[in-house]
């Protein structure tokens, strides 16, 4: 194989000692963190050792432990003992742009009890290929895995465009590899890409077999909107119909608590095949910190006094497991953010919780009475008030065919009879709705994917009222991966009759398998027949077609 960088190492006090220990491994000097965001890894194997790192020694005698199947690794000074295998949570990519992309693993030997990892920094060697048996190396480099970071890493790598293979390296132990792309550059007339949208994966509720599905589907891109983990306890029983598998723990409000819950998620290997597949595009939801929490107000007021702390640790570790091209959290953490794929889509992605007002008229649930007055404040926001502005902005000064609006909840008017079914929707924030749909353009091609609810929908947004105006959207939402129902299929019909609902699903979970063109954006709606038991059959509930220039999506 092609070699990869110089052998280099970074001393730590501890390493002659711990080499008496065994395990090979390279091992930096612990610190703060503070420099920890996502390494950029250039595109050549001359420029990948992290710069911001001292290197304090070359060259390694061969370990007496290192396996002789490993003949790419074999020449690491020994210097930490790992417990075993720290690649449990698999890998992952993410946030590709036409020259980079970034790679994703944690090092977790012990992953459901705080990672098992020994408390210093230690380097992760990365490398990328054309093919998966890495006979050729395109990139390589070494980053850290920081304590500070859970022992996440995080690594921007340049690459041309096209797709790729990755894996990582950390003495002995070599990580499954993922396959990942970078995007078309953006002034390619680009004919077609193919990607997915999906949500809300309560481990408690179901098998991944739509993770799965989406696996085998090899697409481009998965774009994930939100309740990546739930914030439940762990049940007592499993099997009640209503369980598969039980959390374990308490409900999570510190880092180690969201890390382990995290963890847990990412030890399923059907969600860790999803990501091994392509590049993801994530945001969150309310389950990512606690449910219908907005921006500082709990959803309990007995958590009013923890919250904050609580939020920036639910935050922190969000960062730390997904391949997402941002720097850690600090006092501010903005996630919204587009990504582009040649002259075809651009996704603008939002995030409806952090800066959210809290919920109009004490967040009543299902409630049939006409809303309260705080509803139609004109103050009240979803986005808060420089992401909505940056919304508009990206409305405005859009340069691709299609532009889609990655985001959590039900954008059009679903209110029935006047009534707002659910405030935590943006039926609960529709003068802001408002703003934004005005502010959209007939004669461009827009689409909204939207996740949370928990059913698969299709309709169609309107300026100037409903059933009636200018179509300037479509609607495409997904239902859940795993999580419950929480609608009754019993009223199908009743949802259905609301103006603009084109169609909706209330009883399967799955996920959308979106294929865009420059004239036509066409969503299958692949479902699962059960996530109670593993492995049970996928099917297609229907294929739903938008028509360039029409903003009207209709059922195939
Ligand atoms: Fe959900
Ligand atoms: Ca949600």
């Amino acid at each position: 194989m092609t070699p990869i960088s110089r052998r280099r190492f970074l001393a730590v006090t501890a390493a002659t000692a711990a080499a008496a220990v065994g395990g090979p491994l390279v091992a930096a000097c612990s610190d703060d963190g503070s420099d920890g965001d996502a390494t950029s890894g250039g595109g050549s194997a001359a420029a990948a050792t992290d710069p911001t790192v001292p290197i304090a020694t070359e060259s390694a005698p061969t370990s007496a432990t290192t396996p002789a199947s490993d003949t790419s690794a074999a020449a690491e000074e020994p210097a930490v003992a790992l417990p075993g295998d720290p690649f449990t949570l698999g890998v992952a990519s993410g946030d590709p742009s036409s020259g980079a992309v970034v790679l994703w693993t944690r090092l977790a030997p012990d992953p459901l009890r705080g990672g098992g990892m020994p408390d210093l920094d230690l380097d992760v060697t990365w490398e990328v290929s054309s093919s998966d048996d890495f006979a050729d190396v395109a990139a390589s480099g070494t980053t850290t895995a920081r304590v500070a970071h859970g022992h996440s890493v995080h690594v921007k790598v340049d690459l041309d465009p096209g797709w790729w293979w990755y894996r990582f390296r950390v003495g002995e132990h070599t990580s499954p590899a993922g396959r990942t792309r970078t995007a078309p550059v953006p002034e390619e007339a680009t004919t077609q890409v193919r990607l997915a949208s999906a949500s809300c994966q309560n481990y408690q509720d179901g098998f991944y077999t739509a993770h799965a599905d989406i696996a085998a589907q090899q697409l481009d891109l998965v774009v994930f909107l939100g309740d990546y983990i739930y914030e439940g306890r762990g049940v007592d029983v499993v099997g009640d119909n209503f369980t598969v598998r039980t959390h374990g723990t308490e409900e999570p409000t510190t880092l180690e608590q969201y890390r382990d819950r995290y963890a847990l998620y990412k030890s399923d290997p059907e969600l860790q095949a999803a990501h091994a597949s392509c590049p993801w595009v994530l945001t969150w939801d309310d389950h990512e910190v606690e449910n219908n929490y907005a921006g500082a107000v709990p959803q309990d007021p007995a958590d009013a006094a923890i919250f904050a702390d609580r939020r920036r640790a639910a935050y922190q570790a969000w960062w730390e497991h997904q391949p997402v091209d941002l720097p850690p959290p600090g006092d501010e953490f903005r996630i919204h953010r587009t990504v582009r794929w040649g002259d075809l889509v651009e996704l603008v992605v939002l995030d409806g919780r952090q800066y959210r007002s809290d919920q109009a008229c004490g967040d009543p649930g299902l409630s049939l009475e006409p809303p309260c007055p705080e509803t139609f404040d004109e103050a009240r926001t979803m986005l808060g008030d420089e992401q909505e502005a940056w919304l508009l902005d990206s409305i405005a000064g859009r340069s691709t065919q299609w532009q889609a609006i990655a985001q959590q909840t039900i954008f059009g008017d679903v209110t029935l009879g006047g009534a707002v079914l659910n405030y935590d929707q943006w039926d609960g924030y529709p003068v802001e709705r408002n703003r934004i749909v005005e502010a959209l353009d007939p004669a461009a091609d827009t689409v909204v994917l939207t996740g949370d609810i928990h059913f698969a929908g299709a309709g169609i947004i309107r300026q100037g009222g409903r059933g009636t105006g200018a179509a300037v959207a479509s609607e495409l939402v997904a239902t859940s991966i795993s999580s419950g129902g929480l609608v009754d299929p019993a009223v199908t019909e009743v949802v259905k009759a609301i103006p603009d609902i084109v169609d909706v699903e209330l009883e399967h979970r799955g996920w959308i398998l979106h294929t865009v063109t420059p004239d036509r954006w066409t969503a299958e709606y692949r479902m699962v027949d059960s996530v109670k038991v593993p492995d049970a059959p996928m099917f297609v509930h229907a294929t739903y077609v938008i028509e360039s220039g029409s903003n009207t999506v209709t059922r195939a």
